[in-house]
């Protein structure tokens, strides 16, 4: 395995076409992109890493499984009255299918989603206690007390949030907020701006591959049913309308961020945490999935 990690990423290094980082977000726009890390997490506790992987970055979309989950915790299936589970075939910020469909968003991964996802999930309470409740998930699925938010990332999508301010406002339109928006957009930007290297994203997807435990820690996380039903929206929705060509080419549930993390599970075998900040025409890393491509190629991981 750790042979397998080493020569993806020496093979990544040298590559030239490592696509744009993302720009929107002026943060972002700074990060070199010649870095990559990879991380393979297995169920004994094990982990094999290559590259830049103790290297921080902004999980971005990637922690949308996250608060996903925790929306799941709190209120079980209710959540679907407020966001649906069918791919959205658009852009991660489209807001076209939004007015067909009267405000209610595709799925929990696109940024409308996520922001109905947080706006379910404040149930009255101050924006700092329910981040605080999704910063305390992804610690304890990582097991990792030190995982933090980057302040100036959360400021910067603020500052520049024009898009997500109209996805707000127009779900907001159609009577589906409960929140204030600015409060519910505060949590939503805030956890975007978690901070992780990939050794604590891969680890952090550990509960996603042993049916809701997390086997490394001896804790159940979720039930086996839920943990199933996560995989597939990843499968399905992960990657916004590149998504199809994620699951062709790698076959693995996975979830990108503007950041350059991906997060793939391989069910009952492996959650790997790959990083390359530069981003395709569709906004999933480039080399990230070309190095997931590779690793399934040599492992026959794909689900398929
Ligand atoms: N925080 C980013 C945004 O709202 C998340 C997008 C992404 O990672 N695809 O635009």
């Amino acid at each position: 395995m750790q042979d397998i990690v080493n020569e993806i990423a020496e093979q990544i290094k040298a590559e030239t076409d490592r696509g744009k980082v993302a720009d929107y977000i002026p943060q972002l726009a700074a990060i070199d992109p010649n870095q990559f890390g990879i991380s393979i997490a297995l169920p004994t506790g094990e982990v094999f890493s290559a590259g830049d992987a103790k290297t921080l970055f902004s999980i971005q979309s990637i922690s949308k499984v996250f608060s996903l989950t925790v929306a799941l915790g709190k209120m079980g299936d209710a959540i679907w009255a407020n966001v649906g589970r069918e791919p959205s075939g658009d852009p991660f910020n489209s807001i076209i299918q939004l007015e067909h469909e009267h405000g209610i968003p595709r799925n929990p991964f696109i940024n409308a989603g996520a922001i109905a996802v947080v706006d379910a999930i404040m149930m009255g309470h101050e924006p700092k206690e329910t981040l605080a409740e999704i910063l305390r998930f992804v610690r304890f699925i990582a097991n990792d007390d030190t995982i933090a938010i980057d302040e100036k990332v959360a400021l910067s999508e603020l500052a520049t949030g024009h898009r997500n301010s109209s996805l707000a406002h127009f779900m907001a339109s159609c009577g589906r907020m409960k929140h204030s928006i600015e409060k519910v957009l505060g949590v939503y930007y805030h956890q975007c701006s978690i901070s992780m290297d990939c050794v604590q994203l891969a680890k952090s997807g550990l509960f996603l591959v042993s049916g809701g435990v997390n086997e490394s820690t001896g804790q159940r996380v979720i039930s086996e049913q839920r943990a199933r039903r996560i995989n597939s929206l990843m499968m399905m929705c992960g990657h916004y309308d590149g998504s199809g060509e994620f699951a062709y080419r790698v076959g693995l549930p996975g979830k990108s961020g503007v950041g350059g993390g991906i997060l793939a599970i391989a069910p009952g075998i492996a959650s790997i945490a790959v990083w390359s900040p530069g981003l395709d025409r569709i906004g999933n890393s480039k080399l990230g999935t070309k190095a997931l491509d590779m690793l399934v190629k040599r492992t026959s991981w794909s689900v398929f």
